[in-house]
């Protein structure tokens, strides 16, 4: 019998295989060869690693054309001799760092299983020049750094500027007889982008195409006033400025003019991408004067990811109406038939709420076309609810007081055909509150759509050695229909079985550690508990509820040093929004909470106190196959879906958390005995709310949460700068929104309930395996043949596109 593989050499033989389904071995050689010898001018003596990722990533991209030309047009075993270390070329790939959370996250994991489901869908989006900024860690604050992740090149993308588009700002509009006129208007133009995005296994390829800002040639030189030429040139920044960096708030609405025009340009170009595309088809009616727009909502669906680009309602009405000369009601039938719109978060400081000043300069049109659609909106809503003048306000676009607003919200709910949450808690908070009159105005408009994950990239890339004992026992076709993983329900109680999985988790957390000890020269004990918490940096995902944890950990063994207590790797990760202060100092936090526990004999390798610096996809790839337990502790009420606590109950860790976004659901999947669930539900949080939470009766009476409050102020993390956590304490104190202190007890005690099961580690892995039997609800699979069925109105196909015949050099 053969030896059994390492995790490694699975990893490999994986990877080689995916190779070896590139064709020939010796077809792949030579195309590897030709590559590297014509596209990177380089031969095997000076070639570095980075030579050799790019001739590779462009063996598979040719690999993909064939496919991704089909596709379009459609629409309408091991040779080592090869020598290439593809894990080692896997790590020169850079992040494409495009989003800032879980919302871009997402976004990718549509696109996978759209391609996958065989569906004829686009993504469209900015080709940021500086993506989600790199952060280091310099005395224990964060510094942020630009990610340059252009510098070397980009394989898989592709410029397109034969479809260049323009795209218009500013101007004034004239309404003549023969329609509205946008004149006077600067031209920035949209150059496309275009990168392959596969199925798995059924031979399409789909396209995600992102816009870049280019200055026209002609840019300032038009100016008849403007006589520098040098000047003129160097002035094409401005127009180019608008794809050059990603905004880094998450969940927070920052309302800077350049954050508008980038909105704007991703719209007005896809949308003319759209048009240029139903026109061409055979549904345009090819009428050689006029486009019949009749059936455009039964061509086009337009699914709107948040209200960034809610723009295309004005837009396309825009376009229909002004462009097109349909009329006005006709316009509006049919805009509101294309879009749909998915609602990702209640917080009031992330909704957009653009100044109408600001539309007035930028987007004119746009202004007057929102006041008519808002019109005719407030005239249903008082014909319906006659004198209900409060109504009126509360369900305007437009926002009266000193500065005057647009709610985009509000624009997107009434423009669109669906609405939908993401995940069921919050589709139902979503119809109770921020939209609760327009519920109340049209309840068959709202949907739930729970959020998923694409296991290809969330437990087959990242995880083979437990993809590989998944398969051992069920086959393979889980990968594509993740409910099947039920089958594993029977294996709970199957010792060989358990000791797999018991077995890949330890190999999983052994890499990481030598990888923590290689890149971040931090050394920790692998056979200790791995507690996982990594998102971004903010108040509501309560890091600093997981800070008080620790510390009280921490005073436990100090207290009682001879005690047995349960090793523990509490790894804390994630960045902070540069301009965001709370979320800056709960990272400097929890790195001097690190440097007093970590450096303490008495505690020795029973806790340790990590921050995982640059938290991205890559490194999610990396400790989520590795983490034990998954914290996942929002305040009830406050994380729409969130998508990592997916990723982490497929990859086999057991989840801490509330009762809140898709926790709720896991833990009915799953049962609620088979996740540790804790602390306030929505309800109770709404009955604080009517009490007042009084963050100090729970400080008094509660004397380990005093007691680490009181550490925290006094200095005792900072001995140097003994007030740095002043505002820290200041704000859970006196006003704290997310009710730390009121779930503390709860949580300290469901923490306990977690050691006790980590000291029985059969009984561990026994929930670990029901809680990956029962994850295949949140495959994205299931996620858009849902949007697909209920929003789209397409079916999604599992039909084989036939392989291409690849012409030959
Ligand atoms: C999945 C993911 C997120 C979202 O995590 P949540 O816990 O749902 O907030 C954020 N960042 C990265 C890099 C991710 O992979």
């Amino acid at each position: 019998m053969a030896k059994p593989l390492t995790d490694s050499e699975k990893r490999k033989q994986i990877s080689v295989r995916g190779l070896a389904g590139l064709g020939d071995v010796a077809e792949v050689r030579k195309s590897f060869n030709r590559h590297l010898h014509f596209t990177l001018v380089k031969d095997r003596n000076v070639a570095t690693p980075r030579d050799y990722f790019f001739a590779l990533a462009h063996t598979v991209r040719d690999h993909l054309v064939g496919r991704w030309i089909r596709t379009q047009q459609h629409y309408y075993e091991r040779d080592p001799k090869l020598g290439l270390d593809l894990e080692e070329l896997e790590e020169i790939e850079e992040d494409a760092g495009l989003g800032n959370g879980g919302l871009g996250r997402l976004a990718a994991c549509f696109l996978d299983s759209m391609a996958t489901l065989g569906l004829a869908a686009y993504g469209y989006g900015i080709r940021y020049e500086f993506g989600i900024f790199n952060q280091k860690i310099v005395n224990g604050w964060q510094v942020e750094e630009a990610d340059d992740w252009l510098r070397y090149g980009n394989p898989w993308e592709k410029a397109r500027p034969e479809y260049m588009l323009p795209v218009h700002f500013y101007g004034r509009v004239e309404h003549t007889p023969d329609g509205v006129k946008w004149l006077d208007t600067q031209v920035v133009l949209a150059m496309p982008y275009d990168t392959p995005v596969p199925g798995y296994k059924n031979n399409t390829v789909n396209t995600m195409r992102l816009w870049s800002a280019k200055a026209p040639n002609d840019f300032k030189l038009q100016d008849f006033n403007v006589g520098d030429y040098i000047e003129a040139v160097l002035d094409r920044n401005l127009a180019e400025n608008i794809s050059r960096v990603l905004y880094p708030n998450d969940n927070f609405f920052e309302g800077k003019e350049l954050r508008l025009k980038q909105e704007y340009f991703v719209v007005a170009a896809t949308l003319q991408d759209i048009i240029r595309r139903f026109k061409s088809s055979k549904f345009g009616c090819r009428d050689p004067v006029r486009t019949c727009f009749e059936t455009f909502p039964d061509k086009v669906a337009i699914q709107l990811n948040d209200t960034h680009p809610a723009l295309s309602i004005p837009e396309l009405m825009r376009i229909l109406v002004d462009v097109e000369k349909v009329d006005w009601d006709k316009a509006w039938e049919i805009t509101k038939k294309t879009c749909a719109y998915t609602n990702h978060t209640v917080l009031p400081e992330a909704l957009e709420r653009w100044p109408v000043s600001m539309f007035e300069k930028l987007l004119p049109r746009h202004l007057e076309i929102i006041y008519a659609i808002n019109q005719r909106h407030l005239d249903h809503v008082a014909a319906l609810f006659p004198g209900d003048v409060d109504r009126l306000r509360r369900m305007s676009v437009i926002e009266e007081g000193d500065c005057k607003r647009i709610n985009m919200a509000h624009l997107c709910v009434i423009g669109s055909h669906a609405v939908n949450g993401v995940a069921r808690i919050h589709s139902e908070i979503v119809k109770q509150s921020v939209f609760k009159d327009f519920y109340e105005l049209e309840p068959e408009k709202f949907q739930n759509k729970t959020n998923g994950i694409t296991p290809r990239r969330w437990l087959l890339l990242c995880n083979p050695g437990l993809a590989d004992t998944i398969v051992e026992k069920i086959g393979e076709e889980f990968l594509t229909d993740l409910s099947q993983l039920k089958k594993l329900l029977p294996l709970v109680n199957d010792e060989a079985f358990i000791r797999d999985v018991a077995k890949v988790k330890q190999e999983n957390k052994l890499k990481f550690s030598a990888f923590l000890e290689k890149e971040y020269k931090v050394k920790i004990n692998p056979s200790s508990m791995f507690d996982v918490h990594v998102k971004r940096i903010h108040e509501y995902k309560r890091q600093l509820l997981n800070c008080l944890h620790v510390i009280t950990l921490y005073n436990r063994i100090k207290r009682d040093p001879a005690k047995a207590f349960v090793p523990r790797t509490v790894m804390i990760g994630g960045k902070a929004a540069p301009g965001y202060h709370m979320a800056k100092l709960i990272i400097k936090l929890v790195t001097s909470i690190g440097d007093v526990v970590n450096h303490d004999p008495v505690v020795g390798d029973r806790l340790k106190v990590i921050f995982l610096e640059n938290y991205r996809v890559s490194l999610a790839e990396k400790v989520i196959p590795a983490a034990d337990l998954s914290q996942q502790i929002s305040t009830a009420g406050t994380e729409a879906s969130g998508t990592g606590n997916m990723k982490f109950m497929l990859n086999g860790a057991l989840t801490i958390g509330t009762m809140d976004g898709a926790n709720v659901e896991m833990a009915e999947e799953a049962g609620a005995e088979n996740l540790f669930i804790f602390g306030l539900r929505v309800e109770d949080v709404e009955a604080l709310d009517r009490k007042g939470y009084n963050a100090r009766e729970y400080y008094d009476c509660l004397p380990e949460l005093k007691q680490a409050v009181d550490q925290i102020s006094s200095g005792f993390f900072s001995p140097k700068e003994p007030d740095c956590f002043k505002d820290v304490v200041n704000m859970l104190m006196h006003h704290d929104r997310f009710k730390v202190f009121a779930d503390y007890e709860a949580y300290v005690q469901c923490q306990a309930q977690v050691d006790q099961l980590y000291r029985n580690p059969k009984g561990w892995t026994k929930k670990v395996i029901r809680n990956i039997a029962c994850s295949g609800k949140f495959s994205s699979d299931r996620t858009i043949t849902e949007y697909a069925r209920e929003i789209w109105g397409v079916e999604p196909s599992d039909l084989q596109i036939p392989p291409p015949n690849i012409p030959r050099d």
